[in-house]
């Protein structure tokens, strides 16, 4: 990815994306205390904007204070440097990552005394688990690897060493011919996607894991809570077991980047009739239509660049 034309935000400037570059004795490259966001903008009814700025922005300064990383820019500065990446690379829709890590001023595990930097790159990305997948649904496999226990790395913050447990548990499934992992937690109930929260419906009751089990609090995920309610949907967080998903009517998965990813099978048994389920598609519509532009009561979620 580093040999493109562009713009990358580092540290207050944008420079050229074939030079946004950090030394090997970056501390946070050897002890992965670093913090990230992941967002879309969409190319809208009214032109290009970012979706959920603002509580991306929020969530990343809170991943941050969970760290005890303190950013040396404003929010509406880092609101701003995301803006204008998708604005300089010309994008009209895209995959926007701001990261802030440790710098390079010693290495010893506490970071105290050395520097903290942030910046935002941006690029075109289509849907994260596959058009075909966003239709008919993907296969999913419950993982090997436990997802963190809320006391061993702190679960809400998007911190950078949470992901090599959704590295080990994504490989390990797609190794096995599947599309995607789900990971339980540290008892045993179901905790959430390698990089998506889960949903399960069961007779027209949609149901997610709260937020105990380990699970991000996912921007999307909150996302699903308004359109269930506008859908006149019940939604429940609760403990969920991995045999509910079993026999659940339909199951999807959300995120920034797999935004709602149907799931027609778990460890080889179909999710209700083993495709999009009917709930899971009226959800998927809404959703697209409010990252869109098309529904005016959540026009205040779009941020125009
Ligand atoms: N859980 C994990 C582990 C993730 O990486 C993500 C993606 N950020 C999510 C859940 C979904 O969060 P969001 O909807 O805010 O993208």
């Amino acid at each position: 990815m580093a040999d493109r034309d562009g713009k990358i935000w580092m540290d207050g400037q944008m420079v050229d994306w074939r030079d946004a570059k950090i030394h090997v004795l970056t501390h946070t490259l050897h002890y992965g205390c670093g913090v990230f966001e992941g967002v879309r903008a969409y190319n809208t009814v009214n032109g290009t904007a970012i979706f959920r700025l603002e509580e991306h922005t929020d969530r990343l300064f809170n991943s941050a204070k969970i760290l005890r990383m303190k950013l040396p820019f404003s929010k509406e500065e880092v609101n701003e440097a995301q803006k204008a990446v998708i604005r300089e690379n010309k994008l009209e829709s895209g995959y926007i990552r701001p990261l802030v890590w440790i710098g390079d001023k010693k290495l010893g595990v506490s970071p105290k005394g050395n520097t903290i930097h942030v910046m935002a790159a941006a690029w075109a990305w289509g849907a994260y688990l596959g058009e075909e997948g966003m239709k008919r649904g993907i296969r999913v496999k419950t993982s090997s690897y436990t997802r963190h226990h809320v006391n061993i790395t702190m679960t809400q913050a998007k911190a950078v060493s949470n992901y090599s447990n959704s590295i080990l548990a994504n490989m390990e499934a797609t190794d096995d011919g599947y599309d995607e992992a789900l990971l339980l937690d540290s008892a045993g109930f179901v905790s959430e996607g390698a990089g998506e929260n889960v949903f399960v419906i069961k007779n027209g009751v949609i149901y997610t894991p709260d937020l105990s089990a380990g699970a991000l609090n996912g921007i999307t995920r909150n996302t699903i809570f308004h359109i269930a309610k506008d859908l006149g949907l019940e939604i429940v967080q609760k403990r969920i077991t991995r045999d509910e998903v079993y026999i659940a009517d339909e199951a999807f998965f959300t995120g920034t980047a797999a935004e709602v990813t149907p799931i027609r099978e778990l460890d080889r048994l179909e999710v209700g009739c083993g495709s999009r389920g009917p709930i899971t598609e009226k959800i998927q519509t809404a959703f697209f239509d409010i990252v869109n532009g098309r529904n005016p009561q959540y026009a205040h979620w779009l941020t125009k660049v």
